[in-house]
Order: C-alpha cells, then sequence, then structure tokens
C-alpha cells in the first residue's frame, strides 16, 4: 500500500463541482488500494479577495490579523472536500495547521515550518480515512496561526510528503505540467517529463511559476518525488526528481523576468569587507538580490553591479544613496528599464561553449547584453527590457528546446526517477532528525578549487555581439569557462571576467592581448585565483545566506574579487593564498547546516 499525497491549488477547487472532481481523484487512489492526504488550496482567487477586504479597512493591516484571516480559506475548502468525499461513499476527515501539528516560526506571512507531528493523520489513515489538510498554514509557538507566504500551500505538500515518507506527491494545478519556457510567450514550448531538483529550483523563482520555490528546496532535502500535472486534463505530467530529462543537454529551460532593475555601486573600494556591507543593507531591508557582478578591480576600486526586483527599485535607492557615502563609493546607478534572461540545465557543469551559444543568439538578432552571471548551471544575461521576449525567443531556438524526445532518448532514460523504492529512506529520515527546522538552509558541499586563473578584460566597447566575439575566441582552444561576470562600467565600457583553469592561461591570454588589438582594451589576468563555492538547498530565500558568506570571508581578511550566486550556488574568487583559510572559515561559519 503506497501512501500519496496530492495537492489541489485554487483553481482546482474554485467551486463546488471541482471541488467533488477533486475528490474523485483521491477515490481513484484510495480504491486502488493506497493512503491518501489530500492538501488543498482557498477556493479560486479567495485570498486575494480576503486580503482585498482587509486593505478596505486600513493600509497596513496588522500582520496576526492578516495571517488569522487568509487562513480561513483553506479551511472553508478543507471542510467542504470532506463533505464532498462522505457524499460520494469515503470515510474522511479535515485538519487545520495546527491540528496536524505543523509548527512555525513566528514570522507572520512567511512563517517557515519547524516541524510536523505525524500521528494524527497517520492515526485517521490507519482508520481507512482521506486526510484534508489545509495548505499554507501552521501555528507558531504561542499558539498563533501563522501562514507561508503565497503559493505556500504547494510546501505544507512536500513537507507532508517529506514527513510521512510518501511515496509520491501529486501537485494538482491548471497547467499541465512544467515548461521549456512560458507557453504564452513561447509557443513553441514544450512540456518536459522530468526535470531535476536543482534545475527546477533555478527556474522556479525566475518566472517559470509553477511551484513555490521552497518546496522545490524541501522534495530535494528530504528525497520526495513531486508529480506536476493537470487537475482538468490526464496528461502525464512532469515529474520533478534528481534526474534530469536528457542526460546530454546542457540546457533545460529558459526563463524570463521581465521587472528587473540594475544597480550599480561605482567606484567601490575594493578591500574585505566592502562587499558584504552591501548585501548586508540591501538584506536588512529586506531586498533580495538577484545577479552579481563584482569585477575585479582595476586601480584598487571596483564597481558592483545587481539587480533586485523593480518592486524593492525604490527602497534600494534610498539604502543606496546613503550606503555611498559610508563605504567610500564614487556614485551609483539605477537602470530600471532591464529584463533577465536565464538559460539553465545540469548538462551545462561539463560541456564547454554553452555560455557562447547563447551569446550568439542574442547577438544574431541584434541584443545587448547589459550583465552577464553564471552559476554552475545557469546563465543569465540582462537585456532591455523591449528585448527581453525577442530574447527568450531566439534563446528558445537556439537550445532547439521544443525538440520531442526521441525514442532512444527515451529508452536510454534511466528508471531511477519514477521509483520510488530507489530513494533512500534511511537519508531522508536521517536528515528529519538532524533538522530541527525543517526549513532550514542544508549546506550540501564547501568546496575549494585552487587551480584557477582569473581574466579580465577592461573597458570594452559595449555593443550587440561582445560577449559573443570574445567567448567565439577563448572557444576555439577548447577551454572550459568556468564563471562569467559582465557588467556595464564607467561611460558605457563593459568589463568581462572570467575564470580558467590555471593551465590553460598562457592560451587564453594570447586569446586575450588579441581582443585587445582589436577591440583597444586592456587585458589582465590574476594566475593565482581560487574559487570557493558553497551549495546547498535554501540558500537564496534565505536573504542573509550571502551576507553570512561574505562576513566570513571579510572576517578572515579574505578579498573576495568575483562572486556568484544562484538558487542553491553562491561562489566567490580569492585569492589562491587565502583559499584554505576561506574554505575553512566557512566550514566552521555553516558547520550546523551541514549535512
Ligand atoms: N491560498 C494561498 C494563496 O493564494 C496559498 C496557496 O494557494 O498556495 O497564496
Ligand atoms: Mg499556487
Amino acid at each position: 500500500m503506497a501512501l500519496i499525497v496530492q495537492k489541489f491549488g485554487g483553481t482546482s477547487v474554485a467551486d463546488t463541482q471541482k471541488i467533488l472532481a477533486a475528490a474523485r481523484k483521491a477515490i481513484r487512489e484510495r480504491r486502488a488500494g493506497n493512503q491518501v492526504v489530500m492538501v488543498v488550496s482557498a477556493m479560486g482567487k479567495q485570498t486575494d479577495h480576503l486580503i482585498e477586504l482587509a486593505k478596505e479597512l486600513s493600509e497596513r493591516p496588522n500582520n496576526r490579523e492578516m495571517d488569522m484571516l487568509l487562513s480561513t480559506g483553506e479551511q472553508v475548502t478543507i471542510a467542504l472536500m470532506a463533505i464532498a468525499l462522505e457524499s460520494l461513499g469515503y470515510k474522511a476527515v479535515s485538519f487545520t495547521g495546527a491540528q496536524i501539528g505543523i509548527r512555525t516560526d513566528a514570522t507572520y506571512s512567511k512563517a517557515r515550518i519547524r516541524s510536523i507531528s505525524t500521528d494524527r493523520m497517520k492515526r485517521a489513515l490507519d482508520e481507512g480515512k482521506i486526510v484534508i489538510a489545509a495548505g499554507f498554514q501552521g501555528i507558531d509557538d504561542d499558539f498563533n496561526i501563522t501562514t507561508l507566504g503565497r503559493g505556500g500551500s504547494d510546501t505544507t505538500a512536500v513537507a507532508l510528503a517529506a514527513a510521512l515518507q510518501a511515496d509520491r506527491c501529486d501537485i494538482y494545478t491548471d497547467v499541465d505540467g512544467v515548461y521549456t519556457t512560458d507557453p504564452r510567450i513561447v509557443p513553441e514550448a514544450r512540456r518536459v517529463d522530468r526535470i531535476s531538483y536543482d534545475e527546477m529550483l533555478e527556474l522556479a523563482s525566475m518566472g517559470a511559476g509553477v511551484m513555490h520555490s521552497r518546496s522545490i528546496e524541501f522534495a530535494k532535502k528530504f528525497g520526495v518525488l513531486v508529480h506536476v500535472r493537470s487537475s482538468f486534463s490526464d496528461g502525464d505530467g512532469t515529474l520533478i526528481g534528481p534526474l534530469p530529462e536528457r542526460e546530454h543537454a546542457p540546457v533545460c529551460g529558459v526563463a524570463l523576468a521581465k521587472d528587473e532593475t540594475r544597480l550599480t555601486v561605482v567606484g567601490v573600494p575594493d578591500k574585505p569587507g566592502v562587499a558584504m556591507q552591501i548585501f548586508s543593507k540591501l538584506a536588512d531591508a529586506r531586498i533580495a538580490t538577484d545577479m552579481i557582478a563584482q569585477n575585479s578591480s582595476a586601480d584598487g576600486k571596483t564597481d558592483v553591479s545587481l539587480t533586485l526586483q523593480s518592486d524593492d527599485a525604490y527602497k534600494a535607492r534610498e539604502v543606496v544613496s546613503q550606503l555611498v557615502d559610508e563605504i567610500g563609493a564614487e556614485s551609483f546607478e539605477f537602470d530600471e528599464n532591464v529584463a533577465k534572461i536565464s538559460v539553465v540545465g545540469l548538462g551545462m557543469a561539463n560541456q564547454t561553449g554553452v555560455a557562447q551559444q547563447m551569446f550568439h543568439a542574442l547577438f544574431e538578432c541584434g541584443i545587448n547584453i547589459h550583465m552577464i552571471a553564471t552559476s554552475d548551471i545557469k546563465i543569465s544575461a540582462l537585456v532591455s527590457r523591449d528585448d527581453a521576449v525577442k530574447a527568450l525567443r531566439a534563446t528558445h531556438a537556439s537550445f532547439k528546446l521544443d525538440q520531442e524526445l526521441t525514442p532512444e532518448e527515451i529508452n536510454a532514460r534511466s528508471a531511477v526517477a519514477t521509483s520510488p523504492a530507489s530513494l533512500d529512506k534511511c537519508a531522508s529520515a536521517r536528515l528529519i532528525s538532524h533538522l530541527t527546522g525543517m526549513e532550514d538552509v542544508v549546506v550540501e558541499s564547501i568546496d575549494l578549487d585552487a587551480a584557477q586563473a582569473r581574466v579580465t578584460l577592461y573597458a570594452l566597447p559595449d555593443s550587440p555581439g561582445l560577449a559573443a566575439k570574445v567567448f567565439d575566441r577563448v572557444a576555439e582552444g577548447h577551454i572550459i569557462v568556468d564563471m562569467i561576470v559582465q557588467s556595464v562600467g564607467r561611460d558605457n565600457l563593459a568589463n568581462i571576467t572570467f575564470t580558467i583553469p590555471r593551465d590553460e592561461l598562457d592560451s587564453v591570454m594570447k586569446v586575450a592581448q588579441e581582443l585587445c588589438d582589436t577591440f583597444h582594451c586592456s587585458a589582465e589576468y590574476d594566475s593565482r585565483a581560487a574559487k570557493l563555492t558553497v551549495r546547498g538547498a535554501g540558500l537564496r530565500s534565505h536573504t542573509g545566506l550571502a551576507y553570512r558568506m561574505f562576513r566570513t570571508l571579510g572576517e578572515g581578511n579574505v578579498n573576495v574579487s568575483v562572486i556568484s550566486l544562484s538558487e542553491r550556488c553562491a561562489a566567490v574568487i580569492v585569492d589562491e593564498a587565502h583559499g584554505e583559510t576561506g574554505r575553512d572559515n566557512l566550514a566552521k561559519e555553516f558547520s550546523e547546516e551541514t549535512f
């Protein structure tokens, strides 16, 4: 007998007919002999409606009362679902978050789950009942009702699946799976059969929009297989698990984040701890930063560029105008008309030429790249907002993401991703007992690669095709380029920094010299670069992590020259001489979170 968790989002329970249809999905599993736990959202747009009511009364309603209010949406659905199931002749019982012991911290509207007690649910399941749990809610230590943030029912579902060691977690929604990109913008977009946790994490926060990213962090941490499927049709959906769809494909999807703003702090003194101050001030103001490009400096000064969501631009302006004097920077600059295109794929980690292919696709339609940032499985390019859709389509086409799997590819797929038996239940049990807070950051590894070299090209004319030309030349030598950072500098001149394996430095510098002749720019290198990488789940949704990383390095007097940050990977370039100290300090700082 298997245990299945089924989650139904708002559109899937929008009226009583839909509630009945959802109930039938649970019954189907029950009749197949499985135990079923349903997690439901508020009906239709009920949560929005409740928010509007509160706003009619107050511009800034009290946070505790908001959670009290919003949690009622889900409470309505669980009761109706239980009534529906009983009317169809099945035993069912509904539970609020408090009744099944979903303990959270006390951060109203963004609470994090600390623990779940499964006794009561297990008892009901053993009595043959279908259990219906309210999504999105929990209680803190003082029994106040808390909510997990918009879209939080996904997280409830995956968390229950983890705590109950369910065989599968089915997420029923109004789309029929995860697509290679947004099909409303790019009609050629294709539904993928499978996607790996890491790919989904990198895509989710970038507007793929299918699932709450915290739920994927959870799923990965506890090895929960998540099946996204349509409530309204019987398609195959998409399985989110440990493996990618195509083993060797460099890219599995492209995401567009339309409403980005670029901030550049110009002329920042290049000293340990300065980058940290910028991020800590922004983190204090609860502004999440995204692409970060700190170019190594030419004259003891560096420019730090980052992107943030346009909603936060106003707040960021206030923070930064104060900060510039405090840290002794020269000035700052905002560009509010930019968008970010990101390609993601597990396969790119060990292939050459992926970045270059993306840059080419953009160049061929005449699009200028303002900023580039890469992490191990993601390459992001910042472009003008007006170019965003064109850029998305060009990139999607370039990586042939619309192509269906061939029969050979389907046969070659390993069975692991679909077989719950292959999940290491012991490991997940160990992990559960190890974590006091279920949603704490988990650091998987802290690595030092001490054999890198950094190359920087300064003052390149910023025009379409620049990055494509540079990396074309570098790629001719089949050199694996690791981190790439491009930022706009002063006077519309761009700087490009990248890292390579140290033993390739001589040949790359030859190419760099030629590029300098062509572009009238200058090149500089550091043959003693080392890369420090922190990998894990929950890195980005815990805004303070990057800050802790920089603080730790700064306190150890380790100067950081290049930074790259993504959902699940934070990497910095430091001097080789400081590599080991840096790694040891980070290991100490994150010892509690390391599994
Ligand atoms: N009802 C909540 C919302 O609309 C939670 C959820 O649906 O996941 O955000
Ligand atoms: Mg949702």
